[in-house]
């Protein structure tokens, strides 16, 4: 393998070497994961979307939850799109809930409800990008499957002593080849020790693209590397190199937007009034309370509330704020809490008045979900 000009002194590490490494500390060191004790693909499966921007001690009372309330493709492809999305609250990023939905629906359809063991068909399913395929591919199925994701890329680009922004199309290509290779290697490599705490390895195709993840998840980590118990010290180019930290070299963040809305708590006889969000938005089906966004953001919320509302700024009791940040976005919310009274107030279509055990029923967004908890 040709090596970069930067780090002439080193030789590349040799497959041969690193993959019966990678393998024997992930069979001593995996984190013993639920999902890590199946080989159904479908639970595999939720457990790739679920850990897609969420770390994994969020994850397992989730994916729990989930497998017992839809435990396989069909009672998720039937599943009411309400009860999908009430599983998924608090997770973010809900398009994955639905796509989860829409290929379950196409697995049923077109694959009898099993699901398809081959690449390019899991590719071909919605919400299945490269990374979700080679994972069930190689996790369920033991194919030989590349799989590229932020643990991978820093322990690879470390590994490699690769120059450059990831996500550049030259390093990320040979990024996939990389980790192409190594899963290759993996699959002609004999399994000698499969004594673990995980019984269910469907085999090394398996392990060494969870050996990668594992490795980037809990020794190479962002910041402060602990190569001294690392399998790979030896052969790893960027810590020989004293450069661990130099790598990968991501290309820096746009600042964040601030964004800010105010909000309103409307009640009527116990009653709150909350509303549905339409289809093809960003949260569709989510509830959330009626809302406006401030064009200016210097501007006086209870002012702009009321002006918004029709009514008094005297008539609007403040609740706490709530900040959150969403992909680029820094949102602060405002809420006030009113009094609707017998006054006709600006009530769209799809919004209900709800007692507040209802709201328990009902998926909200997580900056709305903060509000109900402010009004128990
Ligand atoms: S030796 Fe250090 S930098 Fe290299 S892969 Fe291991 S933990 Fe990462």
């Amino acid at each position: 393998m040709s090596r970069t000009k930067s780090a002439p002194t080193i030789p590349d590490p040799v497959f041969g070497e690193v993959v019966p490494l990678l393998l024997a500390w992930f069979v001593a060191h995996a984190r013993n994961l639920p999902w890590r004790r199946t080989r159904d693909p479908y639970a595999i499966w939720i457990s790739e979307i679920m850990l897609q921007q969420t770390q994994v001690k969020t994850v397992i009372p989730y994916w729990e939850r989930w497998l017992r309330a839809l435990p396989d493709v069909r009672s998720l492809a039937e599943a009411p799109e309400d009860r999908v999305l009430k599983l998924w609250e608090g997770l973010g990023y809900y398009t994955r809930a639905r796509n989860l939905q829409r290929a379950a629906r196409v697995v049923l359809a077109e694959h009898g409800g099993t699901f398809p063991d081959d690449h390019p068909a899991l590719l071909a399913l919605p919400g299945i990008g490269r990374y979700t395929a080679g994972a069930i591919a190689s996790i369920a199925f033991n194919q030989p499957a590349p799989i590229l994701d932020g643990n991978v890329i820093r322990v690879l680009t470390r590994v490699f002593a690769l120059p450059g922004d990831p996500k550049e199309k030259q390093l990320n290509a040979r990024l996939w080849q990389l980790a192409e290779e190594l899963v290759a290697a993996a699959a002609a490599t004999k399994l000698v020790n499969r004594k673990s705490q995980i019984v269910n390895y469907s085999g090394p195709c398996s392990m060494l693209n969870q050996s990668l993840m594992e490795l980037g998840a809990t020794v190479c980590t962002p910041r402060a590397p602990t190569c001294l118990v690392c399998p790979l010290t030896v052969h790893c180019v960027a810590c020989r190199t004293g450069r661990a930290e130099e790598f990968p070299q991501l290309a820096a963040r746009a600042a964040a937007t601030e964004r800010r809305f105010v909000v309103a708590v409307l009640e009527r006889g116990g009653k709150v009034l909350v509303r549905q969000r339409p289809a093809k938005v960003v949260n569709a089906g989510l509830w959330e309370f009626p809302n406006e966004e401030l064009t200016d953001l210097e501007a006086d919320a209870a002012v702009s509330a009321a002006k918004w509302l029709g009514l008094s700024a005297a008539t609007l009791k403040p609740l706490k704020p709530v900040k959150h940040t969403i992909t680029r976005y820094r949102i602060t919310l405002d809420i006030f809490r009113i009094g609707a009274g017998k006054k006709s107030l600006p009530v769209e279509s799809g919004a209900i008045w709800s007692d507040l055990a209802n709201l328990e029923h009902l998926a909200f967004t997580s900056a709305h979900r903060r509000i109900v908890r402010q009004l128990a």
